[in-house]
């Protein structure tokens, strides 16, 4: 299948899944096991000490999880990854590759609630300072940056203000300084955006959303640029890659094919864990296989939904970069020319306004989830980004009349009538 320049489509069903794999099953098998058993010491010592590459523990690799990992390395462009128990340790792990206690990491003030808890407290607590820039002002950045800046980070589109990143200007100032860039691209999937096109380094994602696609399973994803050595190779900003590893009898890893996917894999899922289960894999693989037809759909009735809320006397504003007078409008022509994505929010005036709507609506349910076949509605304020201070709530842009809608793969005249109902009775 290597001799064609195939599309994502067709590598969504069938990349990195070898017939050799397996005993001609058109599934993907699950394999259902924690050990593998080795040829004998030699064997064991070789693969132990990377002079092999194969399978060890489940914890490490499984042959049922590196289908999903090529699989979505390939839909990145990416030229390696390697896949986590959900998406916060995917984040977890590629910031602590590259930081240590002492340094800092610039980030987005637009994040998913998890991320900001993470950045703002627990990483803290460990002696990584987190420094946040305006995402509409990407030179915002350039003042933030000192000699202990080792990442950048940001969504491509963000949860929940639905932000579109400028992403290559926020590269080119990454680039400036070679500090390391690394985007969550959960809302967006790799159907609507690649940002290793733009010249990322790393891209994440949470795969328990769209990439998964029903709300079935937890999982996460780091995906590495090809040649990410160009950036951390012999530089001393970043030394645990050129430096021998003494955990793992001095490897240098800008030695290795993947080095970052690598590092990731050998240090943290070994010492921290958090290894996907391969029946999660198995889950997300199905996943990828209808992840274009299912995003397109997604897009193209949040889009109608936008609209229709757009125009309605109860809502103030409306966030859907597509919308003609959104201000992410120009940015969402430029990187998310294929749809937006099924995510979008909007404001009342009032708390209990934004109350009313969610106890009234009945096809979307109040969950505190995204990107799934079914639509779900949400009060950030008062669930996924409940632990923020008023400050923080303040600049991921969440007031307390915000509602933010994950527009599921029904009828999207369903969804509007739904809507219609629950405004109707304020
Ligand atoms: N990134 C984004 C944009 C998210 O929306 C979420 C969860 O909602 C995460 C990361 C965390 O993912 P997980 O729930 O798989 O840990």
């Amino acid at each position: 299948m290597n001799r064609f320049n195939l599309k994502k489509e067709t590598l969504a069903i069938h990349s990195g899944y070898e017939e050799k794999d397996s005993q001609k099953t058109m599934a993907v098998p699950i394999y259902q096991t924690t050990a593998y058993q080795f040829n004998g010491l030699e064997h064991a010592g070789d693969l132990f000490a990377l002079k092999e590459f194969g399978n060890i523990y489940t914890r490490l690799n499984n042959p049922t999880t590196e289908i999903f990992e090529k699989r979505i390395a390939k839909l990145e462009n990416g030229s390696g990854a390697v896949a986590t128990s959900s998406g916060m340790s995917a984040i977890t792990f590629s910031v602590l590759n590259l930081v240590e206690a002492g340094d800092n990491i610039i980030a987005s003030s637009k994040l998913y609630g998890g991320t900001v808890t993470l950045f703002s407290h627990t990483l803290k607590r460990y002696g990584i300072e987190v420094r946040f820039f305006d995402l509409e002002n990407p030179n915002s950045i350039k003042n933030l940056i000192d000699s202990k800046t080792k990442v950048i980070f940001f969504e491509t589109l963000s949860n929940p203000s639905i932000d579109v990143a400028d992403i290559e200007a926020i590269v080119e100032i990454a680039n400036e300084f070679k500090i390391v860039t690394i985007a969550d691209n959960t809302v967006a999937t790799p159907f609507l955006c690649n940002p290793i096109n733009y010249g990322v380094d790393v891209v994440i994602h949470s795969a328990s959303k769209y990439i998964g696609g029903q709300g079935l399973a937890l999982g996460g994803v780091i995906i590495e640029r090809e040649n990410i050595i160009d950036k951390i190779g012999n530089n001393p900003h970043y030394p645990q890659f050129n430096k021998p590893d003494v955990s793992y009898h001095g490897l240098v890893y800008q030695d290795m094919k993947n080095p970052f996917t690598l590092r990731a894999r050998l240090l943290f899922l070994r010492d921290f864990g958090s290894a996907i289960s391969p029946f999660n894999s198995w889950l997300l693989i199905q996943g990828l296989e209808t992840l274009a037809l299912r995003i397109k759909r997604h897009s193209d009735s949040a889009s109608v939904i936008a609209r229709f809320l757009e125009y309605h006397p109860q809502i103030k504003a409306v966030n859907y970069p597509k919308l003609h007078n959104s201000k992410n409008y120009q940015l969402a022509e430029k990187y998310l020319k294929h749809g937006a994505s099924g995510l979008l929010s909007f404001e009342v005036d009032s708390y209990q306004k934004a109350m009313k709507i969610v106890n009234n609506v009945k096809i979307f349910s109040l969950v505190a989830n995204i990107g799934d076949s079914k639509s779900l509605i949400t009060h950030p304020a008062s669930t996924t980004h409940q632990q923020l201070s008023s400050q923080e709530l303040l600049s991921c842009g969440i007031s307390e009349g915000l509602i933010r809608l994950s527009i599921g793969l029904e009828s999207p005249e369903d969804l509007i009538e739904d809507l219609e109902f629950a405004l109707k009775h304020l």
